[in-house]
């Protein structure tokens, strides 16, 4: 799916979260190539400040766990794009419930706290786009990535609540799912797996990542960064409520 119509976004506030690196990144680029003007939001504020920059857009350090920072904020954009996520692993029953709660606030209480601050602005517009970057793993699980499968498989269902919440007001939700994407996330992941696994990091990629793939090779960031930028454009009105997968065919097997 090629999208670089240009001008396409022309006019358009765009905020994506994690914007400093891997997928955010990819796609803060591609959403300012299409005319938005894009604010990098991340927690590392050297890298949001560093990618804003080249595209001309705006930086904004904020700390997603931080949630009660969130409550009654008001954010003015027209795309909202709630991509931040990290990864920890281990058995339910050695998992720190303080990293828990970290993770269910940075990847699924801040969607929520983001979208119901932009939601009026949108709605006062009569047109929006929110777009949260779930993952394969809100679809079907794996083992030791309980609080991950849970905030990714929460976000689904936010999503098609809001789509129908929000579909006769022109705004839109929706939400991806890349399969194993060349990040910085995945190479940790790959390194935590082999330790938890017991096994070397080349056949985690071999066995875990890439033993159910079609294509056989991971998602580039780009990739995901394409399919993010279509649901962000003119021509996705009817694409609400809907779960987009990006994985070479993983969960089709
Ligand atoms: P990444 O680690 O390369 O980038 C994540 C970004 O989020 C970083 O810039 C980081 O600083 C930022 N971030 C992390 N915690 C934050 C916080 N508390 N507040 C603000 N910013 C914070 O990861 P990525 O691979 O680009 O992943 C992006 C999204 O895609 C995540 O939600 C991830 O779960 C999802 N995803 C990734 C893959 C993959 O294989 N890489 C697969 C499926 C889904």
């Amino acid at each position: 799916m090629e999208n670089e119509a240009a001008g396409e976004l022309a006019g358009k506030r765009a905020l994506i979260t994690g914007g400093a690196g891997g997928i955010g990144a990819a796609c803060a680029r591609r959403l300012s190539r299409l005319g938005a003007v894009v604010t990098v939001a991340d927690r590392d504020a050297d890298g949001a400040q560093r990618v804003a920059t080249e595209i001309g857009g705006e930086a904004w350090q904020v700390d997603l766990s931080d949630t009660a920072a969130l409550e009654g904020l008001a954010l003015s954009t027209d795309i909202l794009i709630n991509n931040a996520g990290i990864q920890h692993i281990d058995p339910v029953e050695e998992f720190d419930p303080a990293t828990w709660r970290r993770m269910l606030d940075i990847m699924l209480t801040a969607p929520f706290l983001l979208t119901r601050a932009a939601l009026p602005g949108m709605y006062a517009a009569g047109w929006g786009r929110v777009i949260n970057v779930s993952s394969i793993h809100g679809l079907v699980a794996s083992p030791y990535k309980s609080a991950y499968v849970a905030a990714k498989h929460g976000l689904q269902g936010l999503t098609k609540t809001l789509a129908l919440e929000a579909g006769e007001r022109g705004v839109t939700c929706n939400c991806v799912n890349p399969g194993y994407v060349r990040t910085p996330l995945v190479e940790s992941q790959i390194a935590d797996q082999a330790r938890t696994n017991k096994i070397s990091e080349s056949e985690v990629l071999e066995t875990i990542m890439l033993a159910s793939s079609a294509v056989k090779r991971l998602v580039e960031p780009d990739e995901v960064a394409d399919l993010i930028c279509w649901l962000a454009g003119p021509m996705s009105g009817m694409a609400t409520g809907a779960s987009w997968v990006l994985d070479g065919g993983w969960t089709a097997r």
